[in-house]
């Protein structure tokens, strides 16, 4: 029987695992090692029953004791804290889908590849802040590592069978988010609760507003580089309001591959789950008569200027993407707490950049695992520094 463990289970990614694993036949079919949450302790306890997980960890120490409770008569094993997700990602299992949101998905994500299983990846933070150093670990164990991001299943999935050699570019679609046709001065004025909802998909909160921003874009610019090894100038984005087509590859004959689905990520998490086989998956059909036309647009710089800053570091490299990720989630907490505007995050992010940039820290390659939490800490701390001397108007 196939070993699963989903990391970040109580999310929206881990909820569409949890689905696809449920409708696959449960613990009938799978044995669940591990299942991890943070704050949702109920739906935590009631996925690790339905699986009869080996153990259930919640990353806030303390929810232990609610966790306990809720789990209470079962021989299921509990936990809390990060240390405790990382030593969940340390038993063994085939297959492992990482959905924490953060970087906190990186450490787990590392550890899980040790045991030279697939990582489902839809972390794309643990590619972005750590790339080199995730590619080296799952090839030093060989590991399998599958991207679960829409885009870049759908790159992995045209590239099946290419010559890479090949390859003239990437395009990568951008829905455009809720903001695509308000002005700059419309934008000033956004508020959480608008940027949180999405035209097209159903995410979590976070990434539900870095697509907004187009941070979200920015952090998957940053990813196809990492992942499949693309120049930053054969990488492009494009914007695509239907988010029916989600990335293409035009070949070096003029030719190109389109990737279209359902927007419904139990696409690409079926893929990873049934790969290298494909399986079937419960995700609308699309009716192309009823579509009639695909619509496109080139993305706005102005309004936009997360896709320059990731441009930026994708020449860059090092530790910029530990940087650029750790600035971003810093100025979003400020965001959705209500210290920062809209618009003001991409600036927190470029100062961030350019004060890290100064020090001379950002270009120094990421060899361990360490180098990479050290500018992952300096990072937040420079980029609350940034915002406190917004705040002080300095
Ligand atoms: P959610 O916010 O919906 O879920 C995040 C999960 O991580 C939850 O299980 C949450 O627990 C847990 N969590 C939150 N903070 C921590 C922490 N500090 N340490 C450990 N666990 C934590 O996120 P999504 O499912 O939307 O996204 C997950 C990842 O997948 C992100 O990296 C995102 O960029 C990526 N992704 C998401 C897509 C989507 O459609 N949602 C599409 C493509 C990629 P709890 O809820 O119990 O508090």
């Amino acid at each position: 029987m196939r070993s699963i463990s989903i990391f970040g289970a109580t999310g929206s990614i881990g909820e569409s695992t949890f689905d696809l694993i449920m409708r696959g036949g449960g613990p009938d079919a799978y044995r669940t090692v591990a299942v991890t949450g943070a704050r949702n302790i109920k739906r935590l306890a009631e996925m690790a029953r339905a699986l009869r997980a080996e153990i259930a960890v919640t990353a806030q120490e303390e929810c232990l004791p609610a966790l306990r409770d809720a789990l209470a008569g079962t021989n299921i094993l509990c936990a809390a804290g990060q240390t405790a997700i990382a030593e969940a990602a340390d038993r063994p299992a085939d297959w492992v889908m990482s959905a924490i949101v953060g970087a906190a998905g990186l450490v787990p994500g590392m550890r899980a590849l040790r045991h030279g299983g697939t990582l489902a990846l839809a972390n794309k933070e643990s590619l972005v802040t750590a790339g080199p150093l995730l590619l080296a670990t799952a090839a030093k164990y060989g590991a399998t590592l599958l991207p679960v991001d829409s885009e870049h299943s759908a790159v992995f999935q045209a590239l099946v069978g290419e010559d890479k050699a090949c390859v003239e570019r990437v395009i990568i679609t951008a829905s455009g988010g809720p903001f695509r046709n308000f002005s700059l001065a419309q934008m000033q004025a956004i508020t959480p609760a608008q940027a949180v909802v999405h035209p097209n998909w159903s995410m979590g909160q976070r990434i539900s507003i870095d697509s907004a921003s187009m941070f979200n874009k920015a952090l998957e610019l940053i990813e196809t580089r990492e992942f499949f090894g693309f120049a930053p100038d054969q990488i492009e984005v494009i914007t695509h309001p239907q988010s029916i087509i989600h990335a293409l590859i035009g070949f070096c004959d003029g030719g190109i591959m389109a990737h279209l689905g359902p927007a419904d990520m139990r696409h690409a998490i079926g893929f990873a789950l049934h790969w290298p086989r494909r399986g079937h998956v419960p995700v609308e059909r699309l009716n192309l008569a009823q579509l009639a036309t695909l619509r496109f647009e080139a993305p706005d710089p102005e309004r936009f200027p997360a896709l320059r800053l990731a441009r930026a570091v994708m020449e860059t490299r090092g530790l910029s993407g530990a940087a650029f990720n750790a600035a971003k989630e810093i100025a979003l907490d400020h965001f959705i707490a209500g210290n920062l505007p809209f618009l003001a995050m991409a600036e927190v992010v470029e100062d961030t950049l350019a004060r890290l940039l100064q020090q001379n820290s950002l270009q120094i390659p990421a060899t361990t695992l360490e180098d990479v939490l050290r500018m992952d800490h300096l990072a937040r701390k420079t980029a609350a520094d940034v915002v406190v001397s917004r705040q002080q108007g300095s």
